[in-house]
């Protein structure tokens, strides 16, 4: 690995993770516990979409090349939705129909009801319609339209979303065949952590602080992919770093520590993992923040990756570099989340390093995308980070960069719309 610093090219860092995607497996799940998925099977069509001639509106259904303005129609039976559609009439006559019935074969238009006035009513009614026009397949939804019968309709590699679900519901698939979500263990580590609902007061408890990075991973983690095994705190302690990695190992296919992984008295990470047996494969990045993020390998697996403490260096990290090997292992290109924007605002690179900022995705007044970096105290304020999208990737340049500079960005969340012309530039 191209190395500066001491520490790894954020590419090439990246590059290593993708290298240690699982093998992509899948199996079946009900179709309601589907949702966010990604599919591992195109979803076919198993009949023509829509399957018949299907009535637009409540009204009648004629021959076209029979309607004239003003012209009366006998109106022998009715359609209901679900209904068979029945013989042809003879010409001059119709039958009623509702929304979503089949059109009898041979009637090709639907007037609809508002236009018709009743002039013989009973079983068979006579019917005048005030329609102007009637041409050929108006307000039919014609067989086959949208989709015929052995078509691909979504194909594999598609996350599953609800209007998904309902394609899949129509065309028969009780269960969808979807990728398996890679296991993870997230272990938060400090003994200055407690719980979201402990009270913080008393001398003993005035100093610690709440647990966000847990809940931040787990949320984040799980919504890029990943089912997340369990979520624990670990005390600052070798022995328990130690056999809290040890069990993850068994428990998952990644460990991901948070905190503990620098350089302190008490960032037990590293020895721990090394007691363990583990090959620290990458030692730092040269990306801010994020500088102390680490990994280990054992054989050619990923076992053990080591995010910073810090909430936004955690969280950055983690999309940075668990992100692209949960795509790996999701059969996903790591690249097609990241697209280009312009920056909202003059904006301070850093010169030693490239930084991955915050930012808040907008648009300017002609709809080209932009990324204004947020303000922030250090990657301890989780405030500021409240309200963002994702982060912009700045140059390691000195001086400021002009507002329009393009950069490329990533969204926190896999299903940010983004313009898929400017795909795949990371
Ligand atoms: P460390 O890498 O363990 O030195 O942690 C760096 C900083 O991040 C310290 O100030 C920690 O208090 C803070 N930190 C570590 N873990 C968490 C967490 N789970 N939630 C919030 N802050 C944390
Ligand atoms: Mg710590």
């Amino acid at each position: 690995m191209t190395a500066r610093d001491g520490v790894a090219d954020l590419d090439d860092a990246r590059e290593r993770l993708v290298s240690f995607g699982l093998n992509a497996s899948h199996h079946q799940v009900p179709l309601a516990g589907s949702m966010d998925r990604i599919l591992a099977v195109a979803i076919d069509a198993d009949r023509d979409l829509p399957p018949f001639n299907r009535s637009a509106m409540d009204g009648i259904a004629i021959r076209a090349s029979e309607f004239k303005p003003g012209v009366r129609f006998r109106i022998l039976r009715t359609v209901a939705a679900g209904d068979p559609p029945g013989e042809l009439p003879p010409p001059g006559c119709g039958v009623r129909i509702a929304t979503g019935a089949a059109v009898p074969e041979g009637l090709d238009t639907v007037v609809k009801r508002e236009l018709l006035t009743v002039v013989v009513g009973g079983d068979v009614e006579i019917v005048e319609t005030r329609a102007t026009e009637a041409p050929p397949w108006r307000a039919i939804h014609r067989r086959g339209l949208d989709a015929r019968a052995g078509e691909s309709l979504v194909p594999a590699g598609c996350r599953v979303d609800p209007s998904i679900i309902a394609l899949a519901a129509t065309t028969g698939h009780s269960r969808l065949s979807v990728r398996t979500r890679p296991r993870c263990v997230i272990l938060t580590t400090g003994d200055e952590l407690s719980e979201v609902d402990d009270p913080l007061e008393g001398d003993r408890n005035r100093y610690r602080i709440r647990d966000g990075n847990g809940p931040m991973l787990a949320a984040t983690l799980q919504d890029l992919g990943a089912e997340i095994v369990r979520v624990a705190r670990v005390s600052d302690d070798l022995l328990d770093t130690r056999s809290s990695i040890e069990r993850s190992l068994d428990e998952a296919d990644l460990c991901i520590t948070v905190g503990g992984v620098s350089a302190g008295d008490l960032d037990f990470v590293p020895t721990a993992a090394s007691d363990l047996g583990l090959h620290r494969d990458g030692d730092g990045v040269g990306v801010q923040p994020g500088r102390p993020f680490s990994w280990w390998t054992r054989g050619d697996a990923l076992r053990v990756a080591g995010l910073p403490g810090n909430p936004v260096s955690a969280l950055v990290c983690a999309h940075l570099f668990i992100r692209p090997w949960l795509d790996a292992s999701l059969g996903l290109d790591p690249r097609r989340a990241w697209s280009m924007r312009r920056l909202g605002s003059v904006t301070t690179p850093n010169p030693g390093r490239i930084a991955c900022r915050p930012s808040r995705f907008e648009t300017d007044a002609e709809g080209r995308p932009l990324a204004t970096v947020a303000s922030w105290n250090g990657s301890g304020d989780l405030v500021h980070l409240a309200g963002t999208h994702g982060i912009a990737r700045l140059p390691r340049q000195t001086g400021d960069l002009e507002a329009g500079t393009p950069v490329p960005t990533l969204a926190w969340s896999p299903t940010f719309a983004s313009d898929p012309e400017l795909e795949g530039c990371g």
